[in-house]
């Protein structure tokens, strides 16, 4: 998609601090973090959001989640702990219409977030 932000970033058309890529997947650092660790997740392919899962997406979309465990690992943060979320659609506060995994850690995170 020409106009997504993260697509842009995929095809490095925009600078980002990319921290896990494989054929599938992108991981980066969150350009305005609200934990000491906050990095992005994102598929290649452009799903808006978890709406637009199918039977043809399904593995990309698991990936994401495998590959926050991964990043957790590689980043020090899997024993102490790690918030995954994913805010879908506009009451949720989604500002990025690319499907997109908060991986958030490095401090104590409260419950329920806002
Ligand atoms: P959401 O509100 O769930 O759609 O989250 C979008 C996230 O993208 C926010 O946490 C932003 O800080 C982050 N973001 C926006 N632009 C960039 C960028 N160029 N590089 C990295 N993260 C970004
Ligand atoms: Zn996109």
């Amino acid at each position: 998609m020409d106009s997504c932000l993260f697509c842009k970033i995929i095809q490095r058309a925009i600078p980002a601090d990319i921290v896990y890529e494989d054929n599938a997947t992108l991981a980066f650092k969150d350009i305005r973090p609200q934990a000491p660790h906050h990095y992005l997740i994102i598929p290649k392919a452009h799903l808006k959001s978890l709406n637009d899962i199918s039977a043809d997406n399904r593995a990309g979309v698991a990936q994401l989640l495998e590959v926050a465990a991964r990043v957790a690992s590689e980043q020090g943060i899997a024993e102490t702990g790690y918030r995954c979320v994913v805010n879908n659609g506009r009451h949720a506060g989604q500002e990025v219409d690319h499907l997109h995994l908060h991986l958030l850690a490095g401090r104590p995170l409260t419950w329920p977030p806002g």
